[in-house]
């Protein structure tokens, strides 16, 4: 079924500005929030001016929950669920909104720093699903937190800013690839060769001890570095610590594009960026959480981490985090039971909200053009992910596909149903089976991305205005 472009819609009713200015915001947000963490204080931030308070705080003051009381907890500075308490008892079950914050990108290795011909270089372990010939020859930031073993840790990020340096990793001239040119694409960069060049000068002061007067180009880049973080230390008002190679060890440092997300499009419309995949939905989850005031049932935001490897360990979906803040919100609420919880969650209804792979006419040939996500046609609803026969995916009910377009219907959302694409090519799963562990009912959706994965990736404004439409949609109504 071929629905109209969504832009249609906005002309007719005078309110394309409206489209561009929610953009406008969240350009903003996906040029300054880069990794899971700076994303996780970002919201943490704004929760706090609208008017969330910590689960910590509450249970410290032994707060009783009412209708319209707004909670958020955070989890090891790398996801956040937010509450907006609703009219209904919270047993009947929650109005859910989950999406993640982590996208692929390098992170640096724990021993990273080395030189090789008078050039000083960072080795990488890339994250999540990459092609790795994309990430050469474009500039590159640094963005990570640094724990010492004074028990402090810094956040930082080297390469936004105006002034700032960037980083690269290089590739071979065309001049020689005659090897390189023959290769198979996952071959023609391989992981290993994934290597950050940060310097190129040796160090300037004078060496005593000739054992020292190697490595002088990593030497000099190491100096830099403690004097970066010694900086940083007295901006922060935090003790002089004298960074060591050793430090590397307990940081966390991704490599990411440098740069901001831009207008793309003679007509601006849409949006180049990196990390569409997935704050894209993240963002006007957020923000359509925020707006809810009083909502009939519980609103939940859930805003994980490490989707991109597998929803794994402490920070994904599959931890326990989302269930044991649930159990805390409920003894706040009321007396605690495990019952209660259970019933609490297996009455919720939730989107899991992911980016979905919008058709591209330069390679339609993946697609399947019935069933494919269209940028500019609106929300899209996904009844089922996976790959290799919908392994994988959640698979939501003919029921609940029922309910949700009845609810798009009603508020006038544009929305499409597809899958990711040609049936035998590949696949990707989301979120969404670890919901529908709790047997709640639970379903696909999210805003369709061109060249997804890659550096920059592009979307539409108006599919992320639908997104935000949907998501409110649904926090009020379902
Ligand atoms: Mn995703
Ligand atoms: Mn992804």
């Amino acid at each position: 079924m071929e629905r109209e472009n969504a832009w249609k819609k906005y002309q007719k009713n005078n309110e394309v500005s409206k489209v561009m200015d929610f953009a406008n915001g969240y350009k903003k947000f996906l040029s300054n929030c880069k990794t899971e963490r700076e994303c996780t204080s970002y919201f943490e931030k704004k929760a706090r001016d609208r008017g969330f308070i910590s689960i910590e705080e509450a249970i410290k003051k032994n707060k009783k929950l009412k209708t319209g009381d707004r909670i958020y907890a955070t989890n090891m500075g790398k996801e956040i669920a937010l509450f907006v308490i609703g009219k209904e008892d919270l047993s009947k079950g929650m109005n859910i909104l989950g999406a993640h914050i982590d996208s692929p990108r390098l992170d640096l290795k724990q021993n990273p720093l080395y030189e090789d011909s008078d050039m000083a270089l960072l080795d990488t372990h890339y994250y999540g699903g990459i092609k790795k010939y994309q990430w050469v020859t474009i500039p590159l930031a640094l963005h990570g937190t640094i724990a010492k073993t004074d028990g402090t840790t810094v956040d930082f990020s080297i390469g936004e800013r105006e002034d700032d340096p960037v980083f690269c990793i290089t590739d071979l001239l065309i001049h020689l690839s005659a090897d390189q040119m023959s290769k198979e694409a996952k071959k023609v960069v391989e992981g290993e060769d994934l290597n950050v060049l940060v310097g190129s000068m040796p160090f300037g002061d004078e060496i005593k001890k000739d054992a020292d007067k190697k490595e002088l180009v990593k030497k000099n880049v190491l100096n830099i570095i403690t004097t970066y973080f010694e900086n940083l230390d007295k901006e922060n008002g935090n003790k002089k610590y004298n960074f060591r190679e050793e430090d590397f060890m307990s940081c966390e440092v991704e490599v990411v594009p440098a740069g901001k997300a831009r207008d793309m499009g003679i007509d601006r419309s849409m949006i180049l960026g990196y990390g569409h995949d997935d704050r894209v939905c993240s963002y006007p989850t957020f923000e359509a959480v925020c707006r809810a005031k009083n909502p009939k049932r519980t609103v939940c935001g859930l805003l994980v981490d490490k989707e991109e490897i597998g929803s794994v360990g402490a920070t994904g979906m599959s931890s326990r985090f989302f269930e044991n803040t649930v159990a805390e919100l409920i003894n706040l609420y009321t007396d605690y039971s495990d019952l209660l919880l259970r019933r609490t969650l297996s009455n919720s209804f939730a989107i899991s909200s992911d980016v979905s792979g919008a058709f591209d006419s330069i390679y339609s040939s993946a697609f399947e053009k019935k069933n494919s996500a269209y940028l500019g046609r609106g929300f899209a609803v996904n009844k089922y992910t996976g790959a290799r026969g919908k392994s994988g995916s959640n698979d939501a009910s003919a029921e609940y596909v029922g309910k949700i377009r009845s609810i798009f219907e009603d508020n006038d959302i544009y929305y499409q149903i597809c899958e990711l694409g040609k049936v035998d090519q590949g696949g990707g799963g989301t979120i969404a089976y670890i919901f529908g562990n709790y047997n709640m009912n639970v379903i696909d959706g999210g805003v369709a991305v061109l060249s997804m994965h890659a550096p920059y990736e592009v979307i539409s404004k108006v599919d992320l205005y639908e997104a935000y439409k949907a998501y409110v949609a649904f926090a009020m109504n379902a």
